[in-house]
């Protein structure tokens, strides 16, 4: 997001973008459209409609009209005034400029990034007819595909700020009747040469270890090394791997899952 398009810069204390509305501005509104031929995104800040409060946001989506697809056209109540292709998104403002929250001691709602940014249905569709596709995708877009594979199966996902993440991209977090578990997942969208070596392994085995989490998995385009291979297999209650064909498998079973 560091070349994201803005007409308008967010400042402390910002109202939502809604004609009369006085509420402190909550979210950061986008439009966003995905060129499926040629994998290209379209990102940019809702000139029409650049923050919105929660309630607001939570209208606009409740009204919006349309189906959210590439290309798709969608009537929103607030946003997207020009009546665009691409549909709308939402990203909490503490997680877009978390210095500024941080320093003014605001809550940062992490859980609700998720939900306003998935992966839409469509795109996992094509994914999972064009497997090879997955290299098309750029990093932060690939930890949203993983991100979202979990959620469908029933986990409570947090994805970490981009730049600071420290060894893991997704909190996985499923409380069932066995108990609770946290998965750390690390995700490495590389080439298919590119193989993920050991070094990677061993810095997630040591976060998930330092935060007591139930494993860590990996998930990447590629394969693993040798080396990481024979690094994991005794610790496989702890670190699983998950290369290419596991991921393609993935996307089949959430397209045929009811
Ligand atoms: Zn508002």
């Amino acid at each position: 997001m560091t070349d994201l398009q803005r007409y308008k810069q967010y400042e402390a204390g910002a109202l939502c973008s809604v004609a009369g509305c006085d509420a402190l501005a909550e979210f950061e509104v986008y439009l966003y459209d995905y060129y499926i031929d040629t994998a290209v995104e379209f990102f940019e800040q809702d000139l029409t409609c650049p923050f919105l409060c929660k309630s607001h946001m939570e209208q606009n989506e409740a009204e919006a009209d349309g189906e959210r697809r590439p290309r798709g056209q969608i009537y929103y109540p607030f946003s997207n005034g020009h009546y665009a292709q691409g549909y709308t998104k939402y990203a909490p403002l503490a997680s877009v400029f978390p210095v500024l929250f941080d320093a003014t001691g605001q809550p940062f709602t992490k859980e609700v990034v998720i939900a306003y940014q998935t992966i839409n249905d469509e795109l996992i569709q094509f994914l999972s007819k064009h497997p090879d596709k997955l290299h098309d995708l750029d990093p932060r877009r690939f930890e949203e595909l993983v991100a979202e594979l979990f959620r469908k199966q029933g986990f409570q996902i947090t994805l970490t700020p981009q730049t600071r993440d420290g060894g893991k991209d997704i909190y996985a977090l499923k409380h069932d009747q066995f108990g609770k578990s946290l998965y750390l997942i690390e995700c490495k969208r590389y080439a298919k040469h590119n193989k993920v070596g050991v070094e990677t392994l061993r810095s997630l085995y040591g976060v998930a270890t330092v935060e007591n989490a139930t494993k860590g998995i990996i998930a990447t385009t590629s394969s693993f090394t040798k080396d990481a291979i024979d690094f994991a297999s005794p610790l496989e209650y702890k670190l699983s791997l998950r290369d290419f064909d596991a991921l393609s498998e993935w996307l089949i079973d959430y397209t045929t899952d009811a």
